[in-house]
């Protein structure tokens, strides 16, 4: 009876205990806890999803890491330079387990990929085209300026115009940072066409070699390189152009300048029967003049295309020689004594300074004297006699050869005009033709020899 003997208070508590419950409503007390509790912490937006265009391309923690990463980016590609940022980006929140994290260099790779940067610039607009990108507006002017400047005129010259040939303008936009190019690499591509090539010169290189290892000629690079001669000394380290260059602008420049001419004197021959055949007398000596000539140059990209003479004015008249010429012929011996060496009997063909003198010249022999002279200016027989030749020969350009007897000849080449015909009899003084740079010839001059027996000789030793 020992459950009998339980007291009211045990049994109670017994009761209690024992009491019938339901265990299977516990635990599915449980289980919702621990689901949702699952449902919470697996699908709970923990992350963002990056939408660049539409298209879902990273998972960042949160969208300041795109931001930053971005303006990392920026930092790259502009220096500091403030960007705009062309792209269409959206974040969505989703949940990604710890792994699934896009990795910041990765990220990083990804906006580089999708983005486009475009940072505000400059352009050059040459008729309506955009030629080159600078920095801002104000670099744009430098290179216009800088390009005007380099083929303004030199020295003391009146400036009537300085500008472009083509239409060119200003216009600010967004490019590519890629584009954007400094003031002397703009001003290169304006001035060359962006297609230059250059060589830096080594040791043994020569013009030549230079030309044949680029499938060039000589020419050409001298072409390219204006100041550059084939006498030119190439320095170790220097740099050659090897393209010829095609020029974007064209700059204009139109000027005056003066420059101050001398005037030649002519030459009177007056026929004296008091005097021997052959020999002769100045009575007036003959001064030269001088002539200010304004002419009016214009330029493209620096080279003369047209140079106009728009006032003469003479500052001082010439003065004409006067010569006596001997007609008196004594025992026929006027001409047959010339030939000797320093007997000066031959007249100047033309007054001038000599501008390259008898004998050796770099190597190649010069049998002549060269007489400075404008285009134009009358060339005078230096003596009686027949001409032989009248015309073109190679490289002397036109050229008359004139016949004085006894084995006494004259040649006068590079003449701009002929007078005189083969077989013609022309008097000492008689104008036979006109100075000029015909043939081979480096300037206007007159290129005059005197042949003996078939022998070039020194014309200052004939000439008085
Ligand atoms: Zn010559």
């Amino acid at each position: 009876m020992i459950s009998n003997s339980c007291s009211k208070e045990e049994a109670a508590a017994h009761r209690k205990l024992s009491r019938p419950s339901s265990p299977s409503l516990y635990a599915a007390a449980l289980l919702i806890l621990l689901l949702s509790f699952c449902i919470i912490a697996f699908t709970y937006p923990n992350a963002y999803a990056v939408i660049i265009d539409g298209e879902k391309k990273a998972l960042v923690k949160s969208p300041e890491i795109v931001e930053s990463t971005l303006e990392e980016i920026a930092a790259d590609i502009s220096k500091g330079k403030d960007l705009k940022i062309e792209m269409d980006i959206k974040y969505e929140k989703v949940h990604v387990g710890d792994g699934e994290f896009t990795e910041p260099a990765e990220l990083k790779k990804i906006l580089k990929s999708y983005l486009s940067f475009l940072s505000s610039a400059a352009a050059i607009v040459v008729d309506g085209e955009q030629k080159v990108w600078v920095e801002d507006e104000k670099a744009a002017e430098e290179v216009l300026e800088n390009l005007k400047k380099r083929y303004s005129p030199k020295g003391d010259v009146k400036l009537i115009k300085l500008d472009f040939k083509e239409e060119v303008k200003i216009q600010e936009g967004l490019v590519d940072p890629d584009k954007i190019v400094s003031v002397s690499e703009a001003e290169e591509i304006l001035a060359s066409g962006g297609k230059v090539i250059t060589h830096t010169i080594k040791k043994g290189d020569t013009l030549w070699s230079i030309a044949r290892n680029n499938n060039m000629k000589v020419a050409d690079i001298l072409a390219a390189n204006p100041g550059l001669t084939e006498k030119s000394i190439l320095k170790i380290g220097d740099e050659i152009k090897l393209v010829k260059t095609s020029p974007v602008v064209t700059v204009v420049a139109e000027y005056e300048k003066v420059e101050s001419k001398v005037i030649p004197f002519d030459i009177q021959y007056v026929n004296n029967c008091e005097l021997a055949r052959g020999t002769t007398k100045v009575v007036q000596e003959g001064e030269e003049g001088q002539k200010e000539v304004t002419y009016r140059v214009t330029t493209l990209n620096g080279i003369n295309i047209l140079a106009e003479v728009v006032k003469t004015e003479v500052i001082k008249e010439p003065k004409t020689k006067i010569v006596h010429q001997g007609t008196k012929v004594r025992d026929g011996i006027a001409i047959a004594s010339r030939g000797g060496i320093g007997s000066g009997r031959l007249a100047w063909p033309l007054m001038g300074r000599i501008t390259s003198g008898y004998g050796y010249r770099g190597g190649e022999f010069h049998g002549a004297i060269d007489i400075d002279g404008n285009d134009g200016d009358p060339i005078r027989s230096a003596e009686d006699g027949v001409v032989i030749f009248a015309g073109w020969s190679g490289g002397y350009g036109n050229t008359i050869v004139i016949d004085h007897g006894n084995g006494l000849r004259t040649k006068y080449a590079h003449c701009s005009q002929i007078d005189v015909r083969v077989g013609e009899t022309v008097s000492r003084g008689e104008i036979i033709g006109r100075v000029g740079s015909t043939g081979r010839a480096t300037g206007t001059h007159l290129h005059f020899e005197v042949i003996v027996n078939g022998q070039c000789k020194n014309p200052l030793l004939y000439l008085r």
